[in-house]
């Protein structure tokens, strides 16, 4: 798509700070990370929303679901538990989508946030 920002970002036409890269997938830093980790996960591909995708996306959607844990464990926000079963740690993951759903980039990703609290208030 030419004029859509995500996919000139997995171009490199324009500079991110890009975290993990294969043959479908790209995960950067959020430009205006609303927490200590904010990355965005994205198909290299095209998808412009949710709505967009179809059983012919299920493979693709689980791959970029199933990045979310390494990088949240990479970037030191995987779940852990104590020997009480105490949880710490954590991320959350969002895709928003279309203009009720939040979505201002119209090239399917997935936020990535984590790190300790507070994050910025919507969060
Ligand atoms: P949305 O509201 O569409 O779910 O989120 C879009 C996200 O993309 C926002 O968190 C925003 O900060 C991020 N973003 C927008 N433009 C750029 C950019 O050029 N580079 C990077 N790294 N992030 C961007
Ligand atoms: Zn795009």
């Amino acid at each position: 798509m030419d004029n859509c920002i995500f996919c000139k970002i997995a171009a490199k036409q324009i500079p991110s700070t890009i975290v993990y890269e294969d043959d479908d997938l790209l995960a950067f830093k959020d430009i205006n990370p609303a927490a200590p980790v904010h990355l965005l996960l994205i198909p290299k591909r095209h998808v412009a929303t949710l709505s967009d995708c179809d059983d012919s996306h299920v493979d693709l959607l689980g791959k970029l679901l199933r990045l979310a844990p390494r990088l949240a464990a990479e970037f030191g926000c995987a779940v852990s538990m104590d020997a009480d079963g105490v949880p710490s740690g954590g991320f959350k993951t969002l895709i928003n989508s279309g203009p009720d759903g939040g979505q201002e980039v119209y090239h399917l990703h997935l936020h990535m946030y984590g790190g300790p609290r507070p994050w910025r208030n919507q969060h």
